[in-house]
């Protein structure tokens, strides 16, 4: 995976590539029966119309994050939680939110299954950010939205970072978002697709698709 998807993809900082050679990703895909396509280049199923997101696009959005191991950062769609493990491999504490019970149990198994403590988990809507424990150094929205939650800039450290999938239901663009004491730099980092996030401050929730 790090070799034939990661490498050849321009991913260079090493604590990413280390991170993504050590947790074993497989655990984090609940059936079995796909545990041979848990390293593929693609998203797998994760129950709940929800999925575990394709290894280059976790590294991508890592590697933007630029963490250091004493940062904190929130993260929005803790899904699976692969992606909560790699976050709390470079940061000193990850706060994680789900809005589905059953993959944030599922998640917190697997994580203390490897040993992760750095790492709190919360069920509720990540559109509103976690204020109780802001400021943080970084926020990583594994959800896409309509538009960038204002709260989400009003929770993060001046110099913090916020990198989080915006547009469209069906296509979005990777934003990589700075705070700074003048305002907000936004950059744009390439195209993607990701379920939908839902929320106040997100998509509404739809009953036939409950992610996109
Ligand atoms: N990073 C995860 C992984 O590697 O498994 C993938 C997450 S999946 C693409 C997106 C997750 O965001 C889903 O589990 C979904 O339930 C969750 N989600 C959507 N809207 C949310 C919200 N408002 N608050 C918290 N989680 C939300």
């Amino acid at each position: 995976m790090v070799e034939t998807q990661l490498i050849p993809r321009n991913i260079k900082d090493n604590r990413v590539i280390e991170a993504m050679l050590t947790i074993p990703r497989h655990l984090f895909v609940p059936e079995e029966a796909l545990w041979s396509q848990a390293y593929s280049d693609f998203p797998l199923p994760i129950g709940e119309k929800q999925t575990i997101s394709q290894p280059y696009i976790v590294a991508l959005m890592t590697e933007t994050l630029e963490l250091k191991k004493t940062e904190k950062v929130l993260e929005i769609g803790t899904g699976s939680g692969y992606q909560t493990a790699i976050l709390s491999m470079l940061a000193d504490k990850v706060y994680s939110i789900e809005r589905i019970g059953l993959l944030a149990a599922r998640a917190r198994k697997v994580l203390d299954s490897i040993s992760c403590s750095n790492v709190v988990i919360k069920i509720a809507d990540g559109t509103l950010g976690w204020p109780e424990e802001a400021p943080f150094d970084a926020i990583l929205t594994t959800a896409a939205a309509p538009d960038i939650p204002q709260c989400y800039i009003e929770q993060l450290k001046v110099g913090g970072r916020l990198v989080i999938p915006v547009g469209g239901e069906y296509s979005q663009v990777l934003m990589k978002v700075v705070k700074t004491r003048g305002g907000v730099i936004k950059q744009e980092m390439g195209g993607c697709r990701f379920v939908k996030l839902i929320g106040r401050y997100g998509w509404k929730a739809d009953f036939n698709n409950n992610g996109g």
